[in-house]
């Protein structure tokens, strides 16, 4: 039956359109997933032959650039490990020097020409960023769900752990955009997994819980406070580089040491490394319920007990305890004051992990719900209640579009993205591009865009009596508060000198719901055109760079090296010049790879040659 209300603004009776479908995903390190309500009860997605509910996160690519995502690809590990990308999670939001200490342990290529920026992933000749490739993943999980479901699937909770950042949540959301979902919200992985045991539904209760997860990848101890459908995240620990997979590495490293393989030849076949890596998780898997694993790899007999195994693992458990402990040290609780423990992630399954967590805490810990399952079944719970299914929970007060400041190359860089709780703050420091600027302009925007122009501008003022300083010397620090009623004051300050100034704006003032939804049509829309429109510039400006610091390279180190060295530098930075004039950020991407594969061993023996220069007639005694 439809419902009728009715718009007291217009006067107008209008009939309420049944409660679209909005599905709930998990987006893991190792595996992702996809759940949705029905008939007030959440359930997660099975494949088309009403099998697995997992998608493992992983993708192929073929000679042309084709993707296959989740089982499919997993056996491309073993054939083509250079173009089959995994644990794209650990990937997010950040700089390859973030990711430094695990390259070598992923198959495939990390692009690493400048250490600040952000990641970017090589197959064959094309560059990926992680937004992307995560993106990829979504948009298998959405045309799965609508496949099963025979319905569109366009709006989407999706989870992030507690502890992720405004950059990660941020390239979540963007991930979301790119495969075509709308993000409605971006719930913590612990809140929905608590949702998911019924806690927070009851409005009266007042609960303290630890959510205790050991995924493939990453460990995160969580603790929150839970009062009237408020998750209030009281702590967060963990370790980004502990999970079931090193659970792997050790059972791998033990077979290594039994066959007495050189650890070398291993990590070098790297189609060796993953049968063995994919041997090791079944022996895992194997030995959550039975107490011994026995199978062979070619000559390589792969065995081990369930007790050989706990003494591998023991070490590694012990640093989530002590994780733990830091947690409630810093939520300035003791033990006791935790009144639920509740275990997500798959590799909880180990017999030793669960018996561990529960000595540890002093209670059974909640494991009812499959753990794997756990974190997509409440973030469909909580889309149903951002559906409005659900009337008598309260929701907490958000901003309905992102805010920011205009920053070079007419982009928007966001500070209090969509969706953010209000009253909020936040901020972000800025530096001048030129030298002795002694003014900065301050434009405001709102909107989900990603170039201004197609956002809205909210007001404007310049920030006057930097003292002339050098560019990049000056240190503004802008900062967004934005109060309950959607009143948003801009701040900036240079802190150096001390020179403030400030305004207020109404965000929402003249707004109207139309066009609000029309803004974020429009972002979906193009949501995609946009993305490339941001890679292509910044990739440009990542060349930009390059060229110039290849330029004085060259003109710095004229005796060093070879007539031909320099030619065909010289050669390669036309190249890139001329790939920045095109529109293809590929090619750019491809030409500064070249560019710079050519000039690291130079730039190495230049060092040499300074530091032996410098040697050069000094004594050593
Ligand atoms: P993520 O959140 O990182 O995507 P999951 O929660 O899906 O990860 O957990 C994946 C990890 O769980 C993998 O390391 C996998 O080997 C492990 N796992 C799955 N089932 C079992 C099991 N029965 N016993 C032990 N480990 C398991
Ligand atoms: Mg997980």
């Amino acid at each position: 039956m439809a419902k009728i209300s009715i718009d007291l603004g217009k006067g107008a009776i209008k009939e309420e359109q049944p409660n679209e479908l909005i599905v709930g995903i998990d987006l893991g390190t190792t595996n992702s997933l996809i759940a949705f309500m029905k008939d007030g009860k959440p359930y997660a997605l099975k494949d088309e032959n009403g099998g697995n509910t997992l998608v493992p996160s992983v993708i192929h690519f073929d000679e042309n650039q084709r993707a296959t995502i989740g089982n499919s690809a997993k056996s491309y590990l073993i054939e083509d490990p250079l173009n089959t990308i995994y644990s794209v999670k650990r990937l997010m939001g950040k700089s390859y020097q973030d990711v430094d200490q695990v390259e070598g342990y992923l198959g495939y290529k990390i692009i690493d020409e400048d250490q600040e920026r952000l990641v970017k992933v090589r197959v064959n000749d094309r560059f990926y960023t992680p937004i992307e490739l995560s993106a990829q993943i979504l948009a298998a999980l959405k045309s799965r769900a609508e496949k099963v479901l025979g319905e569109t699937v366009s709006k989407a909770v999706i989870t992030v752990p507690a502890y992720f950042n405004d950059a990660q949540r941020q390239s979540t959301r963007d991930a979301g955009k790119l495969a075509g979902l709308d993000v409605l919200r971006i719930v913590n992985e612990p809140t929905a997994a608590s949702l998911t045991y019924g806690i927070g539904l009851d409005m009266e209760e007042e609960k303290t819980v630890a959510v205790y997860d050991l995924g493939g990848g990453t460990f995160d101890i969580s603790i929150l406070h839970i009062t009237q459908g408020i998750f209030e995240v009281l702590s967060t620990n963990g370790d980004t580089f502990l999970g079931g997979d090193d659970f792997d590495r050790a059972i791998m490293d033990f077979w290594i040491k039994e066959n007495k393989l050189e650890v070398s030849t291993v990590n070098q076949d790297k189609s060796l490394s993953q049968s063995l890596r994919l041997k090791a998780e079944e022996a895992k898997k194997h030995l959550s319920t039975h107490d011994h694993f026995d199978a062979q790899i070619g000559t390589i007999h792969c065995q081990i007990s369930k007790t050989q195994f706990e003494s591998l693992i023991q070490p590694l458990i012990n640093k989530t305890l002590a994780a733990c402990q830091s947690a409630l040290k810093d939520a300035k609780l003791e033990i006791e004051a935790i009144d639920q423990v509740i275990l997500v992630g798959g590799s909880t399954r180990v017999p030793l992990v669960k018996a561990s967590v529960e000595k540890c805490f002093g209670k059974k810990p909640f494991d009812a719900i499959d753990p794997d399952q756990v974190v997509a079944l409440g973030a469909a719970i909580q889309a149903d209640i951002l559906a409005g299914n659900n009337k008598d929970l309260l929701l907490i007060d958000v901003t309905p579009l992102s805010m920011g400041i205009e920053t070079i190359g007419g982009l928007i860089d966001v500070i209090i993205p969509r969706n953010s709780k209000v009253p909020v703050k936040a901020g972000r420091q800025y530096t001048t591009s030129v030298d002795g600027q002694v003014k900065l302009k301050i434009a405001v925007f709102q909107g989900e865009r990603d170039m201004v122009q197609d956002n809205r501008k909210l007001g404007e003022f310049i920030l006057e009596g930097i003292p002339p300083m050098a560019a990049g010397l000056p240190k503004i620090e802008i900062h967004f508060i934005l109060d309950a009623d959607g009143i948003l004051t801009v701040k900036a300050q240079e802190l150096r000198s001390g020179v403030s100034q400030s305004i207020q704006m109404r965000s929402q003032y003249g707004i109207t719901e139309e066009e609000m939804g029309q803004m974020l049509l429009d972002s979906l829309k193009h949501a995609k055109s946009d993305m490339a429109i941001r890679a292509l510039q910044e990739a440009r400006v990542e060349a930009q760079n390059i060229i110039l610091s290849s330029k004085k390279f060259l003109k710095n180190n004229v005796e060093i090296l070879s007539e031909e060295e320099r030619s065909t530098t010289q050669k390669l930075v036309d190249q890139l010049s001329e790939s920045v004039k095109g529109e293809d950020k590929d090619l750019i991407n491809k030409a500064m790879d070249e560019l710079n594969e050519y000039t690291n061993p130079l730039a190495h023996r230049v060092m040499d040659h300074a530091i032996s220069h410098a040697m050069k007639g000094k004594k050593i005694d």
